[in-house]
């Protein structure tokens, strides 16, 4: 199969996932993550109807932007400080904060070029050393500092990794969890111009109809539509 034919083969099974689930198929959107792939790989995904690309690199991000056709970047890998500034007129979304020392950078910088940012806070659900986000403990304490401090942000829900499983299944509880704790930020009473909790991005090529079935707003997949990675 050409990339083109995974990308909608894909989009169907998210598709479909909605469906069963009792969901509208518009509600979810389809991030295609292209680590590892050149800007022709990215176009034939666009051409297919791709409309949003995911990168977990500012380096790789920035030496495509310029060779990928007019598409929505997201940003959904650990963001250092120091390389918000080369991303922030690029992206639409953060999926990465999870301190406020970089929400007060992608401040600070979606100030100077006159936006305000859209950012997830990514949880850690298994609390693995190996991965950022934070611990679900710790989301509104955060998020309350968010909005009170940053003016240019818009905090608008939720970004979680579960640990590799060797079974789709094996990612619902953490899928779950997620869900709740989305659930349960809605409730929150901060300020609408900075909190739109409408977004809960979780599920990968293994598991993403799984996390649509259990609410995930939001679904990055890369290897199912561009094959696998081989990184340098
Ligand atoms: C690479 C990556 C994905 C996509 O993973 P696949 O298993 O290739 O679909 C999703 N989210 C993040 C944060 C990633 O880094």
């Amino acid at each position: 199969m050409t990339i083109g034919e995974r990308y909608t083969e894909i989009k169907r099974r998210a598709d479909e996932a909605a469906v069963r689930s009792g969901r509208n198929p518009s509600d979810v959107k389809l991030v295609a993550v292209t680590k590892t792939h050149g800007a022709a790989e990215i176009n034939e995904a666009i051409a297919a109807g791709a409309t949003d690309i995911g990168e977990n690199r500012v380096q790789e991000l920035l030496e495509k932007y310029d060779r990928v056709d007019p598409v929505r970047w997201h940003l959904i890998g650990h963001l250092q400080t120091n390389k918000v500034r080369q991303v922030i007129d690029r992206v639409v979304m953060i999926h990465s904060v999870d301190s406020l020392k970089l929400a007060r950078e992608i401040d600070k910088r979606a100030a100077a070029a006159g936006i305000t940012m859209d950012v997830l806070i990514e949880i850690n659900s298994a609390m693995e050393e190996t991965k950022s986000g934070i611990a679900a403990a710790d989301l509104k304490q955060l998020v309350t500092e968010i909005t009170e401090e940053c003016s240019n942000v818009r905090v608008c829900g939720i970004m979680c990794i579960p640990p590799i499983a060797a079974e789709p299944e094996d990612s619902r509880p953490y899928f779950r969890e997620a869900a709740e704790l989305f659930e349960d930020m809605k409730s929150w009473e901060l300020p609408s111009e900075r909190f739109a909790p409408t977004e809960l991005s979780m599920g990968m090529s293994g598991d993403f109809e799984v996390a649509i079935e259990e609410g995930a707003t939001i679904v990055r997949v890369g290897s199912s539509i561009f094959g696998p990675r081989n990184y340098r």
